[in-house]
C-alpha cells in the first residue's frame, strides 16, 4: 500500500494523504488528480517530512485519480516553492499555482478549440453584437477570451457562432518552438564587452551558482554582454530565464532577441491566450523552450534544465509582487539560480541600494560598463529652477523647456516629457463649494481622464462619467482640474506646437504588447515629435532620435516620504534621463523643481551617483534600514472598521517582546479605505539577525479574529501605503 503526500492547489487545505491506485507510481513532484469530497483538485506530490498533516489510517484513504504523464516538479524547484512560502509567509499552495500556472496544460489533448471571426455578418446584428465583432476585430481565442476582448457575455459569442459570423478552427497547441541559434549575429563587443562577456560565460560553463550585479550606465551594451551568456547556455543546451518588469517592454525586447539569435525567445506573461500559455508551459517543462522571456510569475515555471538567469532593469520596483503571494521577484530569482546552481546576473544602470550592498560586501560579483557604447556619450542633466523660471499661469512647461523643445523640433529631432502622471488631472474639484471627487471605496481622489471622458480610481478601478454640476452644491459647470497629468500636458504640448506630432505613452495608451510594439515603429518612422510619458517610458528603450528629455515635475516622487523616495526618484530620473542621446547626437536633459538644491537633484545635475548612493547607504545604516535591518508590515483590513481597529489592537497587544525586535502601531494606513475596506498598518523592525518571519508566524499563529478581517504580512515591503 503506497501512500503519498499531496499539495492541492488551494490555500484553504493542507496537505493530504492519499493512496496510489495500483500500479501507480508517483514520485515527489508528481502532478497529480486528486478526490476532494465530490470534486476534484490537481495537486503534486511531496516530501512527507516536509509538511505535516493529520494523521489518518490507510484504511480511511482514497486514492488518487490520476498521475499526469508529466515530469514531475525538479527538487530545485521544490525547495524554491518551501522557500517562498517560508519567506514570505504564504500557503505553499499560493506558490505551486505559479508553477501549474496553465491547467489546460496538464491534458494530453493536442489541439484545442479557438474561434475566430469569418467577416460574414449575421443578419440579426444587434448592438452587443456588433460591439463584439467590433472589437474582436480579427482576434482568435476560446470564447471566454474574445467574451472578455469584447466585454460581451459568452452567450453573445456562441450566438455569433451560430449564425457564422465567428468559426470554429482547431488548434494545435504543442507545436515546437523554434530553436534560437547563438552564432545568428554576433556583435563585435567594445573591450570592457568583451570582458564582461567573458566572465558571464565561464560562469555559465561553470554551471554554479554564481549571483552578478551588471552595473552598466544606460546604453553601455548590458543586454549585448548578457546575451552572450545565453548564447553560452544554448551552446550547452540548456535554458535561460530573462526578468523584465513590465510586459510593455517584451515586445521591443522578443525584436531585438530576433535580430541577434534568428528567432523569438518564448515569452510569458499575464496577456497570453490559453493555448499559448499551455503550449509555453510544456515546452518549458519538457526543456523544449530554451530562452523564456517574462514578468515575474515565469520565475516559479518548471523548466527542465536551467543554466542562467537574468533579472534585467533589476532595480525595478515592480518585480515586488503587492498581491497574493508577496515576493520579490529579484530576490526569489538569486534564490533560484543558488537552488539551481546556475549564474543569475543582475543587471541595472542604476542598482539598488540593497544590490549595490550584496556587491560591497563581495557576495554578488559587480561587472561594470563605465561607458556607452560607440560614439554616445551621457546626456547632459539641467536643473529649471521653477521659482526663478516659472511656467505662465495654468501652465506647466517652463520658457527654458519649451525653447528646448522648439529648437528640438527644428532639428526634426525626437523629444520626451515625463511626468509619473496618469490621465488629465490628478484632482477635480468645484470652483463654487470645494467639493473633491473623492473614489467611494478608497482613500484616493478620482482622476480625471480625459481620452475617454471618465472619473477614474487608480486603486480600484471605480469609473464615473464626469457630471457636468456639482453633485455637492448642484452649480452647474463648476468643476476644475487641479494640477497636471500627462493628458493636460499633451493639451499644452499641443497648444504650443499645433504641428507638432504627439503620443501619449502610459498604461492607458499601451496596454498591450502589441501596443507597445506599435508605438516603437511610430517613433522609429519618426512619426513621433513629442512623447508625453510616465515611467512607462523610462526604461528599455533605445531611439536613436530622441535627444531631449524634459521631467515636468522632479518633486512629485520625494513627496510619499518612504524608504526609498529618494533613491526611487534618483532611478527613475536617471533612467528616463538614459533615453536621450543614445545614437550618434548628444542628449540634453531638463529637469524641472522647485528644490534645485535637493540632494537628488544636485547628484543628477552634477553626475555624482557615487555620492549619492554613498549617502543614501549611510543614512540607511545608521537608522539600521535595509539592507541594515528587516522590515515587515502587518496589514489588517475589514469592511467593518471596528473589527480591523479591533484586530491591529489585539496583534499589537499580543506582539511578543524581543531584543532587537520593534513593532510599531497601528496605526490607519496612508490608504486608509481600499476597495471598501478600511486598513490598519503595524510595521516590524528587526535586526538582520533575527528570524522575523518564525516569530511572526508564532504571534499571529496564536491569535483569532473575525472571519471578515484579513491580515495579510509584508516581508521586505515597498509599500507603505
Ligand atoms: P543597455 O542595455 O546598457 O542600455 P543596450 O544593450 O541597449 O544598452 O545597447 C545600446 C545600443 O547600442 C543598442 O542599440 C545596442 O544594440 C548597441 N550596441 C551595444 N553594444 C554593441 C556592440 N558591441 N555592437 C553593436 N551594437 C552595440
Ligand atoms: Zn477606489
Amino acid at each position: 500500500m503506497s501512500r503519498v503526500r499531496v499539495i492541492l492547489l488551494n490555500a484553504a487545505l493542507g496537505p493530504l494523504d492519499y493512496r496510489l491506485p495500483h500500479g501507480a507510481a508517483a514520485e515527489p513532484g508528481s502532478i497529480v488528480l486528486a478526490p476532494l469530497g465530490p470534486r476534484q483538485m490537481t495537486g503534486v506530490v511531496w516530501e512527507p517530512d516536509r509538511v505535516q498533516t493529520e494523521e489518518v489510517g490507510d484504511n480511511r484513504l482514497r486514492p488518487l485519480l490520476q498521475v499526469y504523464d508529466l515530469p514531475p516538479l525538479s527538487e530545485p524547484l521544490r525547495r524554491l516553492i518551501d522557500w517562498t512560502s517560508n519567506y514570505y509567509l504564504a500557503p505553499l499552495a499560493s506558490v505551486l499555482r505559479m508553477s501549474l500556472a496553465s491547467s489546460s496544460a496538464l491534458d494530453g489533448a493536442r489541439t484545442v478549440t479557438e474561434y475566430r471571426p469569418t467577416g460574414h455578418v449575421p443578419d440579426r446584428l444587434t448592438p452587443q453584437r456588433k460591439q463584439a465583432l467590433d472589437r474582436i476585430d480579427g482576434r482568435q481565442g476560446l470564447v471566454r477570451e474574445l467574451a472578455l476582448a469584447a466585454d460581451v457575455s459568452d452567450g453573445v459569442i456562441r450566438g455569433l457562432v451560430k449564425s457564422g459570423a465567428i468559426e470554429a478552427v482547431e488548434v494545435s497547441v504543442d507545436d515546437p518552438f523554434p530553436r534560437p541559434n547563438p552564432d545568428h549575429h554576433r556583435p563585435e563587443l567594445e573591450d570592457a564587452q568583451r570582458q564582461a562577456a567573458r566572465e558571464f560565460v565561464l560562469a555559465v560553463q561553470n554551471a554554479e551558482f554564481a549571483p552578478f550585479l551588471l552595473d552598466g550606465v544606460t546604453g553601455s551594451g548590458k543586454t549585448e554582454v548578457y546575451f552572450e551568456a545565453v548564447a553560452e547556455a544554448l551552446r550547452m543546451g540548456s535554458q535561460t530565464l530573462v526578468l523584465l518588469p513590465e510586459i510593455a517592454l517584451t515586445e521591443p525586447f522578443l525584436k531585438r532577441f530576433a535580430a541577434r539569435f534568428g528567432c523569438e525567445p518564448v515569452a510569458w506573461h499575464s496577456g497570453l491566450r490559453q493555448s499559448q500559455r499551455r503550449r509555453a508551459w510544456r515546452a518549458i517543462a519538457t526543456g523544449d523552450a530554451k530562452v523564456v522571456v517574462g514578468a515575474r510569475s515565469s520565475l516559479f515555471l518548471p523548466y527542465r534544465q536551467l543554466g542562467l538567469i537574468v533579472v534585467d532593469e533589476a532595480h525595478e520596483t515592480s518585480f515586488k509582487q503587492e498581491d497574493g503571494v508577496q515576493y520579490h521577484a529579484r530576490d526569489v530569482a538569486v534564490m533560484r539560480a543558488k537552488l539551481e546552481q546556475v549564474p543569475v546576473i543582475l543587471a541595472s544602470a542604476t542598482p539598488a541600494i540593497e544590490t549595490r550592498h550584496m556587491a560591497e560586501i563581495g557576495v554578488y560579483k559587480e561587472v561594470k560598463l563605465p561607458d556607452r557604447f560607440g560614439v554616445a556619450e551621457m546626456p547632459d542633466i539641467e536643473a529649471i529652477d521653477l521659482i526663478h523660471d516659472p511656467p505662465p499661469r495654468g501652465r506647466w512647461l517652463a520658457p527654458t523647456l519649451v525653447r528646448e523643445l522648439q529648437e528640438n523640433l527644428e532639428r526634426r529631432e525626437q523629444s520626451l516629457l515625463f511626468l509619473n502622471r496618469r490621465g488629465y488631472a490628478p484632482l477635480t474639484l468645484c470652483r463654487h463649494c470645494g467639493h473633491r471627487f473623492q473614489c467611494p471605496n478608497c482613500t484616493a481622489w478620482m482622476v480625471e481622464h480625459r481620452l475617454v471622458s471618465r472619473l477614474a480610481c487608480h486603486h480600484c478601478g471605480q469609473m464615473m462619467p464626469p457630471p457636468h454640476a456639482c453633485p455637492e452644491c448642484k452649480e452647474e459647470d463648476s468643476l476644475v482640474p487641479v494640477g497636471p497629468g500627462v493628458e493636460r500636458i499633451a493639451d499644452e504640448v499641443k497648444a504650443l506646437f499645433p504641428d507638432a506630432r504627439t503620443a501619449i505613452v502610459t498604461s492607458d495608451t499601451i496596454w498591450s504588447p502589441a501596443k507597445a510594439a506599435e508605438f516603437v515603429a511610430r517613433m522609429e518612422a519618426g512619426a513621433i515629435d513629442i512623447v508625453v510619458g510616465t515611467q512607462l517610458v523610462t526604461k528599455g528603450y533605445h531611439f536613436p532620435n530622441l535627444t531631449l528629455v524634459g521631467v515636468v515635475d522632479a518633486d512629485l516622487g520625494l513627496s510619499g516620504g518612504d524608504l526609498r523616495a529618494a533613491e526611487r526618484s534618483f532611478q527613475q530620473i536617471s533612467q528616463v534621463s538614459g533615453r536621450a542621446g543614445r545614437g550618434d547626437k548628444p542628449g540634453r536633459v531638463f529637469v524641472q523643481t522647485h528644490e534645485p538644491g535637493a540632494p537628488v537633484i544636485s547628484a543628477l545635475v552634477s553626475g555624482d551617483a557615487e555620492g549619492f548612493y554613498d549617502a543614501e547607504t549611510e543614512a540607511r545604516r545608521e537608522a539600521a534600514m535595509p539592507p541594515f535591518g528587516r522590515l515587515a508590515g502587518i496589514i489588517v483590513s475589514s469592511e467593518n472598521l471596528g473589527e480591523a481597529t479591533e484586530t491591529a489592537r489585539l496583534i499589537a497587544r499580543t506582539a511578543p517582546t524581543v531584543e532587537n525586535m520593534a513593532v510599531f502601531g497601528p496605526a490607519p494606513a496612508p490608504l486608509a479605505m481600499l476597495r471598501g475596506r478600511h486598513r490598519q498598518r503595524l510595521l516590524v523592525h528587526a535586526a538582520r539577525s533575527l528570524p522575523v518571519q518564525d516569530i511572526i508566524r508564532d504571534w499571529l499563529g496564536k491569535l483569532d479574529w473575525p472571519r471578515g478581517v484579513r491580515v495579510a504580512v509584508d516581508v521586505d515591503p515597498y509599500s507603505f501605503l
